[in-house]
């Protein structure tokens, strides 16, 4: 009906490639299902934004809008600080030039949708009467362990990772303490300090919308739901995923996808650690000796090391050459086994492609969702973040993948990384992965169908807004 009038809301993005896209995508979920629904996203930005953010920013329907916030300048940031903390930082930093920028926008917006590092912003919602909601990339069972911190900060006062039993939050899957996110790892730190600071705030919000589905986290969805006393409204939106990518077109993105129409069916494990992963120059050297000794073949996006596992998000690597990091004559010996590409690869086509067997992931809820929706069982190698909560969600909870043995001085030795590949590739236990998460991948479509329980969720709170507008 072209007489309806338009609901219009404002969403800030965190400045992280897998965070940007995940709310946008969200936001092209809304206004497809709900074409009277305008969006304006309002972008924080640290640094210069990174290619694969731009070239995503390029695909939104015109009914999504977007525009940058002046840029904070990561040198005046703490060196040595996590990349939430860092972007935790440029929200606050940047909120006098966003308060501007929803002040001038001509339509009032009816609600502010922020992404979960966002959070300092939801304070300007209520200045602006606005409802606000946080949008958690992230999945329901780590949502549950943030607010089961706060009780836990107030309870205990040993360091997490010292507690002699695995925390046990209702719902959800056991995780000990040193498998809890990087913030928490040191309670004395500031970063620790600032994700308290933080999910304090989500309690202003009016609700909360999580990436993920009944189906894949029944315990922690529906314990958020019922809630403790004063949790916000959660809705379960997911999978939220991305359809393509916008490096379908660069060559190397064309290269591997022609390669993969050569092997075999699920034949090829996909290595990948995300938009921004990297592993010391010990574990590279490691990691392609294993993938050599598996015989398995092989698709690795490669990333120069780097001392700091979150190092790629910030600095771009266009243009790197593997074989200075790689054993000498890994390349030449492995060039009918594998395929080994810099930095970026479309993640999504080589998930989809029937050649893909398994995937070896840094685990990122992102490529997690990915990876189910397209039953590709994984191998969870974690780096940073929550990603150890992630990979024992997978491993131990929903048992869809393996996690590698990590040696004490850190690194995972190639024996290790070749048995994992072959039990993954080959074996008994392989297949009982690959049914379990194919049938993830049923219940994540039917989240996704018109009365699955995704959609129907987005439809209640566009109900909601609309009746506000
Ligand atoms: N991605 C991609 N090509 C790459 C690396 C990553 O398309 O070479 C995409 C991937 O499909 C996913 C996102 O980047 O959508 C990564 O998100 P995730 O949550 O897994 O990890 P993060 O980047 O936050 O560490």
């Amino acid at each position: 009906n072209l007489m309806e009038k338009t609901v219009h809301i404002a969403i800030v993005p965190g400045p992280w490639y897998s965070h940007l896209v995940s709310i946008l995508q969200f936001s092209k979920l809304l206004v497809q299902l709900h074409p009277d629904f305008h969006v304006t996203c309002i972008i924080p930005t640290l640094g210069s934004p990174s290619t694969a953010s731009n070239s995503f920013l390029q695909t939104l329907p015109s009914n999504i809008t977007y525009t940058f916030l002046p840029p904070v300048n990561p040198n005046h940031l703490p060196q040595g600080s996590t990349l939430e903390s860092k972007i935790q930082l440029t929200v606050t930093l940047s909120l006098p030039s966003l308060h501007q920028a929803l002040n001038s926008l001509r339509t009032p917006p009816v609600a502010l949708v922020v992404d979960s590092l966002c959070a300092e912003a939801l304070d300007l919602a209520k200045e602006l009467n606005m409802l606000s909601y946080v949008y958690m990339p992230p999945a329901a069972t780590t949502l549950c362990y943030y607010f089961y911190l706060l009780k836990l900060d107030k309870e205990t006062s040993c360091e997490y990772r010292d507690l002699p039993e695995a925390i046990q939050v209702p719902g959800c899957v056991p995780i000990h303490g040193r498998d809890l996110v990087d913030q928490a790892q040191d309670r004395s730190s500031q970063p620790y300090r600032f994700l308290l600071q933080r999910l304090n705030k989500f309690f202003s919000a009016n609700g909360i919308l999580i990436n993920s589905f009944l189906e894949i986290e029944k315990g922690p969805i529906e314990a958020l739901i019922e809630g403790e006393s004063g949790n916000p409204a959660v809705y379960a939106v997911g999978p939220v995923i991305q359809t393509r990518t916008e490096s379908d077109y660069n060559s190397n993105g064309k290269d591997c996808l022609t390669w993969l129409d050569k092997q075999q069916p699920c034949s090829v494990l996909y290595v990948s650690f995300g938009s921004g992963g990297t592993l010391s120059q010990e574990q590279i050297v490691e990691l392609s000796l294993g993938l050599e000794l598996s015989n398995h073949k092989f698709l690795w996006v490669f990333r120069a090391p780097s001392s700091s596992a979150s190092d790629g998000h910030l600095s771009a690597q266009d243009d790197i050459d593997a074989s200075m990091f790689l054993p000498s004559g890994f390349l030449e010996r492995t060039k009918e086994q594998g395929m080994v590409i810099p930095s970026w690869a479309p993640q999504v086509q080589i998930l989809s492609h029937s050649s893909v067997g398994g995937f070896l992931s840094h685990c990122g809820w992102n490529s997690i969702l990915e990876s189910v929706m397209h039953g590709v069982p994984l191998i969870a190698w974690p780096l940073f973040s929550e990603q150890r909560m992630n990979a024992v969600l997978l491993s131990e909870g929903l048992k869809v993948g393996l996690r590698p043995k990590v040696r004490k001085n850190g690194i995972v030795e190639r024996v290790q990384i070749s048995e994992l590949i072959k039990c993954l590739m080959e074996g008994e236990e392989g297949e009982k992965l690959r049914k379990r998460i194919n049938e993830l991948k049923e219940a994540a479509n039917s989240a996704l169908k018109e009365d699955g329980s995704s959609t129907k969720t987005i439809s209640l709170l566009a109900h909601k807004l609309r009746n506000l507008a």
